[in-house]
């Protein structure tokens, strides 16, 4: 669907407008607010500055990571027990008390925003600009879906079954609202819930379910784990008592999931390889900006991030968009998330495999305008990469690096670059930059992706109004969309029933 520019204001994500009145008031640790477009207010300021300072030594999150921490089959085994045996008290609850306690973890969550924030940058190195709207998304999720959970309850001529036990499998990229948006759907859905995040951000995780067991949940429906070794993971998975199964992750994480239980019912949002394709008619401003934002937000570590700019005709040879481009990667500040200045973090782990070779290797045809450079001896500070003379059908084309690079194309019609848009395994987001009603029309009709991004990045879909979810590749079992009307109707079986009077 098409998504159209976010409006001046949409439930927390735009939240941000911190009065003086507000700063004034505010409690004593900090301020409840984001530092929002204004940071000269010295509210925010302080605000962020203690979040950024306790980032550095955060140890949040250890006592539970370590509890949760299971060794045996036998452990796991009693875990699943005991969630399917809480389930029938939860199933039983109406959708409107579902809803009850899912607008309350909304709040629960608010009132962690700055723990939350303080985990992921010391845990998955995000920095401020990206865990605050991160932490929106994931209270927008909890209210969603609360609403959905009533949904559920008016569905002519069908009842929903939910589904006793639902394992969420959550990655490491967005550790607040990825984790947040799929439990607080299964368990909207009426599901007990085995959530087992990915290890590098586990104490993420573990503050944000914190957050809902305050809320009300119960810890015997909702259940948080790590594993000791992996096959522990793996025989979750196989267990045939789990009825469901999200993931967000690699194409080939779901695969293996399906090798490991052919049957599975799965929900998976997988890979990415997005490109934002610019017309001659853009703003070329603009469009350079939304580019470098939506390449390098999270260093590229995003399913959703842009590492391809399709630059069409006048565009390829503009001066001024070449240059903006270029500025833009350059001027990017790389670091730490408690050093103020950083606005690029660090890659999740030293870069090795696939990434590593994106970021020190050319393909036939290529240059380094920007090359890449390791910025100390931890292996995951990396300044931007952006290279031209990216070829059709190469590696670089189309593969998935998951980090911070960005390759140019140059084509001479939109319908050259469309295709090579569509010449990839995947299809999730997809941006135009154009002025043109005519081209922006052919791009919508034939542009194969879930989620279509017209004079604005591609990153950061917004709940209800942005549901998120791509096609091809980018998607394993049913076409679902995050944060849309939807999402929770797969997650439950349906039952028609009538009997003869
Ligand atoms: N929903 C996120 C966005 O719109 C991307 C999620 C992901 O990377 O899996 O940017």
């Amino acid at each position: 669907a098409l998504a159209a520019p976010a409006p001046a204001s949409h439930r927390t994500q735009d939240r941000r407008a911190v009065t003086t009145a507000d700063a004034v008031d505010a409690p004593e640790d900090g301020f409840r607010s984001a530092p929002d477009s204004d940071p000269s207010l010295p509210a925010n300021q302080a605000w962020a500055a203690g979040i950024r300072e306790r980032a550095r030594s955060s140890r949040l999150g250890v006592d539970l990571v370590e509890v949760a921490t299971l060794r045996e089959a036998a452990e796991l085994d009693a875990t699943i027990e005991a969630a399917i045996e809480a389930n029938a008290a939860w199933r039983a609850l109406s959708g409107d008390e579902r809803a009850a306690i899912l607008h309350r973890a909304g709040r629960e969550l608010e009132a962690r925003r700055a723990e939350l924030m303080e985990v992921a940058a010391a845990e998955a190195g995000k920095t401020l600009d990206q865990s605050d709207p991160e932490v929106s998304e994931a209270i927008d999720f909890a209210h969603y879906y609360a609403e959905r959970a009533r949904d559920l309850d008016r569905v002519d001529g069908a009842v929903a079954v939910p589904s006793r036990l639902i394992a969420v499998t959550p990655p490491w990229n967005f550790p607040i609202a990825i984790p947040a948006g799929s439990t607080l759907a299964a368990l909207a859905s009426g599901a007990s819930v085995i959530v087992k995040p990915a290890r590098a951000t586990a104490r993420t995780g573990a503050v944000m379910l914190d957050a809902l067991w305050a809320a009300g949940v119960p810890r015997e429906v909702l259940h948080f784990v790590q594993f000791a070794d992996r096959g522990l993971g793996d025989r979750l998975i196989g267990d045939a008592r789990v009825d469901r199964v999200i993931l967000t992750g690699g194409f080939e994480t779901a695969q293996a999931f399906r090798r490991i239980r052919p049957d599975l019912d799965l929900l998976a949002e997988t890979s990415g390889k997005n490109a934002i394709i610019v017309t001659p008619s853009a703003d070329f401003d603009l469009a350079a900006k939304d580019i470098v934002a939506s390449a390098f937000g999270h260093a590229g570590q995003k399913c959703s991030a842009a590492s391809l700019a399709i630059l069409v005709g006048q565009a390829g040879r503009s001066k001024r968009l070449h240059s903006q481009i270029v500025d833009g990667v350059r001027s990017l500040d790389v670091g730490y998330p408690w050093d103020a200045d950083s606005q690029m973090g660090p890659i999740i782990a030293p870069a090795e495999g696939k990434l590593l070779e994106g970021l020190t290797t050319l393909g036939p045809g290529e240059s380094w305008i920007v090359e890449p450079k390791q910025l100390d001896d931890s292996g995951k500070l990396w300044s931007p990469g952006l290279r031209a003379g990216v070829q059709r059908g190469s590696e670089y084309h189309r593969t998935e690096y998951f980090g911070p690079i960005l390759g140019i194309m140059r084509v001479e019609t939109l319908e050259e670059a469309i295709e090579l848009v569509n010449d990839v395994d995947y299809g999730l987001t997809s941006g135009i930059h154009s002025l043109d009603p005519d081209e922006i029309g052919l791009w919508l009709e034939t542009v194969q992706a879930g989620n279509l991004y017209v004079n604005r990045g591609i990153t950061g879909a917004i709940v209800e109004r942005q549901p998120f979810g791509g096609w091809k590749r980018s998607v394993v079992g049913p076409t679902t969309k995050a944060g849309g009307p939807s999402y929770l109707f797969p997650l439950v079986d349906w039952r028609s029933a009538e009997a003869r009077a």
